[in-house]
């Protein structure tokens, strides 16, 4: 890498900055600086040396080329969701990006078109009004970008696949400081690059992809008591042998905090439950479910819900949050790796983990039609854990924890994390198909080859 010093721009420079862009800059002590640089994950304490709110692509364009002319090591951000992998921004500018939020949907063409401070609430509630659905995620305040970089695992996955893999084009300003529109036609390896291997090679300005014509869909959540962790994870396992592709699910254990943010009927309580998704009608949705139901859950919230409220599904918190998590791929999910997950995290243990969760993936995730760097994941399932991090020690306890939870889950490891859900600091080769980690080098040193681009999941430049 080349010596990005711990540059100091002089007053003037920054002065020639500050009037140069529509957004703010804000430095280290300035009045607004400690609310700025705050992250969604309030566990993240980072403190860039120099910090630009743009308004515009014009304004990260002046934002990149000051950072170049000052030597300065440059890290994007939308909403600051994946903070937490991100190394330390000490030295380095910070660009948000979370005042550019517009989005245009384009019924004709069934696309849209978000810029880069987008969340997926901007873009699900306007496309569900032409009958349309983008590849969101859990949440629904997950930024459009940072997600769709890094894979983006959502509901309609089984079917549709990775967000990444939806991309049709991306604005990007390069780290030479170059606002370019890449698509399959022109830069193609920066398309490439941005369809599932983060932002290694610019930081986007907008994103444009496919949507789907989806109005409804069966879904829902299937509440039992922990104890009975074993027995429902083991019949949901069975029964994701069974299901279509239309059909997204995953089984989860859940510690409720005692906290007025949770439900009141949920508070305080521990729960496994199954929550699914399915791309269909009520008819054959409650018939697929009915192995489930017929176990007796004691909370039962399948119906038919609008696209836009599979957001609300997962039960993801709608405010900032200090978390700490993290998630790997597996193989298969055997009845040995449930028995041996149950007996690290299930009930009884004192997990400090809020939740635990296993994702089916499969279907079109695995499909391999696309042109990404994730384009095809081999892996049958994504374990992920989190936890409320609000104090170090908490931190150190929900982080010892993850770590069991992944050393337990070890023998079923697929050859590779997945990007978006490894929130623990972890080299690019470990979250990438080794084929695509190997061609990401290429683009990189193409691109980038000085690492001036702060990110998660870093990736060394080929020599
Ligand atoms: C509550 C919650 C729910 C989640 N649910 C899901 C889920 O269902 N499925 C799933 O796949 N993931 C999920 N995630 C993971 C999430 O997708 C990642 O954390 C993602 O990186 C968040 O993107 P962001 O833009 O919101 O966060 P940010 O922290 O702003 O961005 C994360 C990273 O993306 C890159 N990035 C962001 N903006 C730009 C840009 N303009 N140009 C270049 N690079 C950029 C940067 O490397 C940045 O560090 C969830 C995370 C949380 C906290």
């Amino acid at each position: 890498m080349t010596d990005f010093l711990i540059p100091t721009p002089v007053d003037a420079e920054i002065d020639h900055l500050r009037h140069g862009i529509a957004g703010d800059v804000y430095l280290p002590g300035d009045e607004g600086y400690d609310e700025a640089r705050q992250a969604w994950n309030l566990a993240s304490d980072q403190r860039p040396s120099v910090l630009v709110m743009a308004e515009s692509a014009v304004d990260v364009v002046k934002a990149v080329r000051f950072a170049r002319a000052q030597g300065m090591r440059v890290a994007p951000q939308g909403t600051g969701h994946g903070s937490g992998s991100v190394e330390a921004l000490d030295g380095a500018m910070l660009i948000k990006t979370s005042r550019m939020r517009r989005v245009d949907i384009y019924p004709s063409t069934r696309t849209a078109r978000a810029e880069a401070g987008a969340e997926w609430q901007d873009v699900t509630v306007p496309a569900a009004e032409h009958g349309l659905a983008a590849l969101a995620g859990s949440s629904a305040d997950v930024g459009v970008v940072g997600y769709t970089l890094g894979g983006g695992m959502g509901w309609l996955a089984r079917r549709h696949g990775l967000a990444s893999e939806s991309v049709t084009a991306v604005e990007i300003v390069t780290p030479d400081g170059r606002l370019v529109r890449a698509d399959s036609e022109t830069e193609p390896d920066l398309l490439w690059a941005v369809r599932g291997a983060g932002g290694q090679v610019g930081i986007v300005t907008a994103i444009e992809f496919t949507l789907y014509p989806v109005r409804e869909l069966y879904a829902g959540v299937l509440f039992f008591p922990a104890e009975r962790a074993s027995e429902v994870l083991h019949a949901w396992r069975e029964w994701t042998d069974t299901v279509p592709d239309e059909l997204t699910s995953l089984g989860r254990l859940m510690n409720i905090p005692p906290i007025e943010q949770a439900p009141e009927f949920l508070r305080g309580r521990s729960f496994v439950v199954i929550e699914a998704a399915y791309l269909g009608d009520e008819f054959e949705g409650a018939e697929l479910i009915r192995p489930l139901r017929a176990l007796g859950p004691e909370i039962d919230t399948f119906a038919m819900i609008p696209a836009p409220a599979l957001q609300q599904l997962h039960m993801d918190p709608d405010e900032p949050m200090p978390g700490a998590g993290d998630g790997m791929l597996l193989d298969d999910l055997t009845p040995a790796a449930i028995e041996a997950l149950v007996a690290v995290v299930g009930p009884g243990t004192g997990s400090p983990l809020l939740s635990v969760e296993v994702r089916h993936c499969g279907g079109a995730m695995a499909g391999g039609s696309g042109d990404g760097a994730q384009a095809r994941m081999d892996a049958g399932f994504m374990a992920f854990g989190v936890g409320l991090a609000a104090t170090p020690e908490m931190e150190d306890a929900v982080a010892s924890a993850v770590r069991v939870l992944k050393d337990t889950l070890a023998p079923w490891k697929a050859s590779h994390s997945y990007y978006n859900l490894a929130e623990m600091p972890a080299d690019a080769s470990e979250v990438l198909p080794a084929d695509a980690y190997r061609r990401l080098r290429q683009v990189k040193a193409k691109y980038d080859p000085d690492e001036m681009i702060i990110t998660a999941h870093p990736v060394r430049p080929a020599r």
